[in-house]
């Protein structure tokens, strides 16, 4: 064999796995085809983040005149934003190639596929290995509907020449609420079309209530229960036919429905790697393929599709095949975000989640947060906490406000080290904070599920 180890896919997961697993001494191959550092690094995570903080200036400006700052805005030049982009992911993504060649993996940019179940072909070379890594991410899905063609996606979202006035976002997912916020904030007229009563479904209602109010608060035009039709080009513009028989003229619709898993050029029969129904490659606890020795990370297996998971289970893939530290990654409370402006983060069950399985107690606070106070805009911060009546254990914290998910993400240490409202209780605030509400709940909002019955 030429390698112990082939990984396919520079993404998060493929490399932080073969860099660890280099790092134990295995002899390791990491083929990328497109960007080192994948979605999160190039078309994610880091280039969506600089275009949400660069929208919440907008607000920002107003918000200072009310602690008497004195501002001219003359506009926002959407190509400087989008260059400093560019640069800082240039760098980081010298930086994700760097850390695999000084860790000592050899490296191919090119495209790999299955010859058989020991080598893959790259760059029109054959390469076998011990154990090979499919961690080869996802792509994003439109719709299949009359115009498709004309839409956009959030790789050309990120990409985009100057800044639509005009855009309809499909969808009400992650990407969906972030890029309105994006567009919303920098200027632009942006509709948001979605099939459910409410966004984010999945997410906690009240927070799904409370971002539809903050969207709305933010200039985003909201259609819920609708769905579209089809697109057709009027001019430069594109009218987007809805389900309810409306039209909407916009410079782009974009659709954030959804991404796929990216197994289609693979050639996985050629290895004997079996998929679910939504082509997800399927894996056992121990990220083992239906072939033992082929191991599936990330995306590509369509379970929880967030960077940190995904890294995570590549470096615990790593010590356990060449570290000498079997081990695997719990899906049990998984912290996450999602940057809508403000921005929404949670940990553990929703309310209806905990109704689920028993009775549980609910602490919910809505309140203007202090800067708001001086600065007159009327944006609303909301917390809540979703307790096991008969434990008292802390099941989910919820928050949809400014700093949320740095605030979350220190409950969510919490809540993993199984945490009571108790110890909550007794936990001393950080004053003056948004932060500190959640041990200061002391007043019971309601009690939901078991002997209570449904809220
Ligand atoms: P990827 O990062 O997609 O990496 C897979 C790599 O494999 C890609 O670089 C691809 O080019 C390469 N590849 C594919 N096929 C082959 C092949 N045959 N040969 C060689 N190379 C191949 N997650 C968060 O936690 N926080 C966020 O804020 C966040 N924001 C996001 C915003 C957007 C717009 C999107 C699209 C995603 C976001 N995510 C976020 C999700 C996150 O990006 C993914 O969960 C993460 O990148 C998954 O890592 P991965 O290694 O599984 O796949
Ligand atoms: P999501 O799965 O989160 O959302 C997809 C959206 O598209 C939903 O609102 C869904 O509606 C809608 N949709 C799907 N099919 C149709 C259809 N046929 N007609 C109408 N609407 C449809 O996907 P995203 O594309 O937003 O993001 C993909 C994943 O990437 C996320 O789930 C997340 O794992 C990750 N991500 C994480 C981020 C973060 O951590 N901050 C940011 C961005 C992405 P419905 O709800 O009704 O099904």
């Amino acid at each position: 064999m030429d390698f112990d180890l082939f990984v396919i896919g520079g993404g998060s997961a493929g490399v932080r796995c073969a860099r660890i697993a280099a790092g134990h001494g295995a002899r390791v191959a990491v083929a990328e085809a497109r960007f080192w550092g994948g979605t999160c690094v190039n078309v994610g995570c880091v280039p969506k983040k600089f275009l949400v903080m660069a929208a919440e200036y907008g607000g920002g400006f107003a918000d200072a005149a009310g602690f008497g700052w004195q501002t001219e805005v003359t506009g926002h030049d959407w190509a400087a934003l989008i260059a400093a982009k560019d640069k800082e992911v240039g760098r980081l993504t010298g930086i994700y190639h760097r850390l695999l060649t000084q860790a000592g993996a050899t490296i191919f940019d090119g495209y790999a596929r299955f010859k058989d179940a020991h080598a893959v072909e790259v760059n029109g070379q054959i390469v076998s290995a011990e154990r090979i890594v499919i961690a080869t991410g996802g792509r994003p899905t439109g719709l299949d509907i009359p115009g498709a063609e004309l839409a956009i996606v959030s790789d050309d979202a990120l990409a985009l020449g100057a800044r639509p006035g005009r855009i309809a976002v499909v969808g009400s997912g992650y990407i969906a609420v972030e890029f309105a916020g994006i567009f919303a904030g920098l200027g632009a007229e942006t509709h948001l079309i979605y099939r459910q009563p409410l966004p984010l479904r999945g997410f906690d209602d009240d927070m799904r209530a409370g971002l539809a109010e903050a969207l709305e608060a933010n200039g985003v035009a909201l259609h819920p229960a609708v769905v579209p039709v089809k697109i057709e080009r009027r001019g430069d513009a594109k009218a987007l036919s809805l389900s309810d028989g409306r039209v909407l003229e916009v410079d782009e619709v974009f659709f954030a429905t959804g991404r796929a898993p990216n197994v289609a050029g693979l050639n996985l029969a050629a290895a004997g790697v079996a998929l679910g129904a939504k082509g997800e490659v399927l894996v056992n606890e121990r990220y083992e393929t239906s072939v033992p020795h082929i191991y599936a990370l990330g995306d590509v297996t369509d379970q929880f599709n967030l960077t940190p998971v995904a890294t995570a289970q590549g470096h615990a893939l790593a010590d356990t095949l060449f570290g000498g530290r079997p081990r695997g990654v719990s899906l049990d409370n998984i912290p996450t975000a999602v940057f809508s402006i403000p921005p929404i983060a949670t940990v553990g069950l929703t309310e209806a989640e905990a109704v689920a399985r028993g009775e549980a107690r609910i602490f919910l606070t809505k309140f203007t947060p202090m800067r708001h106070a001086l600065s007159g805009r009327a944006r609303k911060t909301l917390m809540k906490l979703v307790v096991d009546a008969r434990t008292d254990r802390v099941l989910g914290a919820h928050m949809l406000g400014e700093d949320a998910p740095e605030i979350i993400q220190g409950l969510a240490v919490a809540i993993t080290a199984g945490a009571t409202k108790a110890d909550f209780d007794r936990t001393i605030g950080i004053h003056p904070t948004a932060a500190e509400e959640f041990v200061t709940l002391r007043t019971q909002t309601r009690l939901v599920g078991g002997a209570a019955g449904a809220p």
